[in-house]
């Protein structure tokens, strides 16, 4: 490893790096690897170590160069101890969960969660794992009062996952770790460019990543990853090991390139989805705009707190009278906002989504049909635009609704 550096965007370019490692170049090699060749018996029999402690190569599923690598850089980006890739955010999630669950345990989870995270709680029923939902503005002292003699875990999505609630991370982990419950954070939407959970107040024990998102950057990879403290890295490595966890090179390499671009390319998508966010939220038809940098936000103190910035994605209210025919017509005239799923790409994006049809009642207030807008890096003056075209197809049935001049004069 080169020597530690302490300014940010300095570690961006050289965390995890060490091209004397890898014979000068910048990069390491892509390995495609599954067996690794010993010389002697002797050599083989000393490779034998335990695959937590790292020694050298064993098999190409415990690792190799190019998956350390970028292991090692997120480690350092998120001030953990150690990392684990995995080969999606959904199974950086399930094997950390995994990793502390047995039968007869409860774990309290985020009510905003990521909805396939949901789904896999629910599905600890079947394991003896009862999942119990925690409204995502629950303090410390709500969430007090949900810790039972078997709680094992609690989940943290923040922001949370369409809605964007932001919670009290601080009190939430100060709280778990006087009850000895273990916590996870999913910090996709900040990244570490933006949010460290693991050096934040108490700490929690895991951050756990969708590296297809921002972190790849480019929608060309499906990629995971679980920074872990001293304490809890066995537990996840061993998970990860028995699960069989890893990922394909291709899409690890992409991870680490993406790494290197992280800090400039989530510092426009902040300066963008501010810009847009307002604009948005000044739009005849919209009822709110949920995105914790706007000021008013129910989430803004707790932002400006803990989160040094704000990714490109957030969510759209419209107002309750507008239909599903009238919005699928919206969103079907855009050109630039493509309809599909995912984000932290370079390209800006829009679903609608539906909080609802899950959620616990009474924990998500909003009345209006909901759409998730991710800002990428086209001019803003055609993204404004583009959604202008589309408020003129959504409000047209609208007495009084003035056309606007598309030509973009209008702001
Ligand atoms: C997309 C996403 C995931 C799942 O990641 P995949 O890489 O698609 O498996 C998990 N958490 C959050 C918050 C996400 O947005």
């Amino acid at each position: 490893m080169n020597e530690p550096v302490d300014a940010p965007e300095t570690r961006y370019v050289h965390a995890g790096s060490d091209p004397r490692r890898q014979g000068g170049y910048v990069n390491p090699p892509v390995h495609h690897a599954s067996t690794v060749l010993y010389r002697d018996v002797a050599e083989m029999d000393a490779s034998q170590a335990d695959p937590l402690k790292r020694g050298g190569p064993v098999y190409g599923r415990f690792g190799t160069p190019t998956s350390r690598a970028f292991e090692e850089a997120l480690t350092e980006l998120e001030g953990g101890h150690a990392a684990v890739v995995t080969c999606s955010g959904l199974s950086a999630i399930t094997t950390t969960i995994l990793a502390y669950v047995q039968a007869g345990d409860h774990i309290l989870v985020s009510d905003s969660v990521y909805l396939p995270t949901r789904r896999f709680c629910d599905s600890l029923a079947a394991l003896g794992v009862e999942t119990e939902y925690y409204g995502p503005t629950a303090d410390g002292a709500a969430v007090a009062r949900l810790i039972r003699p078997r709680t094992r875990l609690l989940y943290i999505e923040s922001p949370g996952s369409t809605t964007f609630e932001v919670q009290d991370i601080p009190a939430i982990t100060a709280v778990c770790r006087a009850h000895g419950v273990a916590t996870i954070a999913d910090n996709t939407w900040a990244t570490p460019a933006f949010h460290r959970p693991l050096a934040l107040g108490a700490g929690v024990d895991a951050v756990v990543h969708s590296a297809t998102k921002y972190l790849t950057g480019h929608a060309d990879s499906i990629l995971g990853a679980v920074v872990c403290t001293e304490e809890s890295y066995p537990l996840v490595r061993g998970a990860a090991i028995r699960l069989g966890q890893c990922a394909g090179a291709d899409d690890v390499y992409l991870g680490l390139r993406g790494l290197r671009t992280l800090d400039v390319r989530l510092a426009r998508h902040q300066e963008q989805g501010l810009e847009l966010a307002r604009w948005l939220a000044g739009q005849e038809g919209v009822a709110a705009v949920l995105h914790p940098g706007l000021p008013g936000d129910p989430g803004h103190d707790l932002w400006r707190r803990d989160f040094a910035g704000a990714a490109g994605l957030f969510g759209v209210e419209l107002d309750p009278g507008l239909g599903k025919p009238d919005i699928d017509a919206m969103l079907d005239r855009l050109r630039l906002f493509g309809l599909g799923h995912s984000y932290g790409g370079y390209e800006s994006l829009i679903v609608p989504a539906d909080p609802v049809s899950h959620r616990l009642p009474g924990t998500w207030a909003g009345r209006g049909p909901l759409l998730r807008v991710h800002v990428g890096f086209e001019a803003l003056a055609d993204l404004k635009q583009d959604l202008r075209a589309g408020f003129e197809v959504l409000l047209r049935g609208r007495a009084g609704y003035r056309v606007t001049d598309l030509s973009g004069q209008h702001t």
